[in-house]
């Protein structure tokens, strides 16, 4: 039983309280069996700071909950102690400079929403639920990375609460080991409440959708996309999904639910260059269909929610490709064709992305210049199985530990740590690229939390 001072009890939450199992709902059910001990709802940054004394006076191990979005569950441990930021939701955005700050519970939606408003973006992620804090203190990847680059990469500052009751701030000139870290390293440094970024111009329309090929088709058109994509527009993103086709309205009924390679587009430059990408595309292979037309930012940014629902048996792996050759490709589609089928159709169960990574993401930023890694990565595999029944937890995380199996020998070993379930103390070493930056990454935990209270995450021990 964890014994909180009088400052916390307004705010905390135990089980059998009214409102625990609601504060308890995080994105994958998988991990729902999960009881914290107390979740704690932090209102403003003294709360967390409040939270923060206690966890660190007390040594007790503090997780911390933003989005609730990560697929292994570490917002919400068993029996632990929960940081609850999801109250954190403040937007304020100038748009003379272009600066935002926003609160550590903001999720992607409302960031969109809030900035396209003033003709903004910050680079983030593709499903829309997703909390921009989990989301950047990992990396940040989605369809403007090869134009603006990750979520990190437009990071100006962070403020943080330390294990030792301190706000501090991290940027290039406070701190600036600490803010290395963050830009990458996940929470295992202090719990962040607020992020500045510096937000980049977006037109409030882009051409989005995706191109649909059948699967015996899959193998020349991933290697037509391996030589297109490093000459294609910056402005251009493409994420290959090989997956069970959805029954979407320009589909023929005969593909619904069988297995398929579907390009998702995004084009967010000159709309009049779209017509000439969309058919370089359409010529790598012969599709049965193209549904990428112009529509809101905020709509094309959440494309994707529709597959990932919250609530479902979630499990997922991924890993940088140093090319994406004719072995690699042979995998990915094997282990599409070869499937189990979906538990609840029209949903699908098995996903496979393949990301193409390349311009600013790939070669505006310095490897060396913070955590997230991404030296060598001209394509991220990543794959996503979902369910709903507990009884099917073997066949679907069967399927997918076999197919990363398989795929072991063609992967980096540095990677994206947002994008995978924690794969241990190995991968993690591997996994921000050299052993130097992992030895970066152990000096800044150890100085900013030495008793490792923050573990609740893709760890890295202190010394
Ligand atoms: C369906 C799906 C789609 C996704 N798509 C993308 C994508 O397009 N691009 C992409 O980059 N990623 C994507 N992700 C991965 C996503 O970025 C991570 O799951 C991220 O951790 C979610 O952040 P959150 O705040 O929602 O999660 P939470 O579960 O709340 O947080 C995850 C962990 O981050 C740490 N943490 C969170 N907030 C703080 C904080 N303020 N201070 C300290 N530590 C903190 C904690 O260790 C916590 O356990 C996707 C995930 C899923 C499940």
């Amino acid at each position: 039983m964890i014994t909180l001072p009088t400052d916390l009890r307004d705010i905390a939450l135990r089980p059998g309280d009214d409102g625990f199992a609601d504060a308890r709902e995080i994105f994958n059910s998988r991990t729902s069996e999960n009881t914290p001990s107390v979740i704690l709802g932090a209102r403003d940054a003294s709360d967390v700071l409040a939270v923060a004394r206690h966890a660190g006076e007390t040594s007790t191990p503090l997780a911390v909950r933003a989005g609730g979005h990560g697929v292994d569950g570490t917002a919400m441990p068993d029996g632990a102690l929960v940081a609850d930021l999801s109250g954190l939701t403040s937007i304020d955005v100038d748009p003379s400079t272009g600066v935002v700050r926003l609160g550590a519970g903001v999720l992607l939606r409302d960031m969109d929403a809030a900035l396209i408003a003033h003709g903004l973006v910050v680079p983030s992620g593709t499903v829309s639920t997703t909390g921009i804090a989990g989301l950047t203190l990992g990396g940040g990847i989605g369809y403007l990375m090869r134009r603006y680059g990750a979520t990190v990469d437009n990071l100006l500052s962070c403020s943080v609460v330390t294990l030792d009751g301190r706000l501090v701030t991290a940027s290039e000139r406070e701190n600036p080991d600490l803010f290395w870290a963050l830009r990458g390293g996940g929470g295992n440094f202090g719990v962040v409440t607020e992020f500045e970024f510096r937000a980049r111009p977006l037109a409030r329309e882009v051409a989005a959708g995706f191109l649909l090929f059948p699967l015996d088709q899959a193998p020349e058109v991933l290697a037509g996309l391996r030589e297109y994509l490093p000459r294609a527009p910056r402005e251009l993103a493409v994420v290959a999904a090989l997956t069970q086709c959805p029954p979407l309205p320009p589909v023929p009924p005969e593909f619904h639910g069988r297995p398929v390679l579907m390009p998702i587009v995004v084009h967010s430059g000159d709309p009049s260059s779209v017509p000439s990408v969309l058919d370089a595309l359409a010529g790598l292979g012969r599709p049965v269909a193209s549904a990428v037309a112009p529509m809101p930012w905020t709509e094309a940014n959440r494309m994707l929610d529709v597959i990932a629902p919250p609530g479902r048996r979630y499990y997922s792996k991924g890993g940088y490709l140093t090319e994406l050759d004719d072995a690699t490709i042979d995998v990915v589609v094997r282990n599409t064709a070869s499937a189990p089928a979906p538990s609840t159709p029209p949903l699908p169960s098995t996903v496979q992305n393949l990301w193409a990574m390349g311009g600013a993401v790939s070669d505006d930023v310095a490897e060396d210049a913070m955590a997230f890694s991404r030296e060598g990565a001209s394509w991220l595999w990543e794959s996503v199985t979902e369910w709903d029944d507990a009884r099917d937890d073997a066949t679907y995380r069967g399927w997918l530990d076999g197919l990363r199996g398989e795929l072991t020998p063609h992967l980096r070993s540095n990677s994206y740590v947002n994008l995978s379930t924690d794969h241990g103390p190995t991968w993690r070493r591997g996994v921000w690229g050299s052993p130097e930056k992992y030895q970066r990454l152990v000096t800044a935990k150890t100085t900013w939390d030495p008793h490792n209270l923050l573990r609740y995450n893709k760890n890295i021990k202190p010394r």
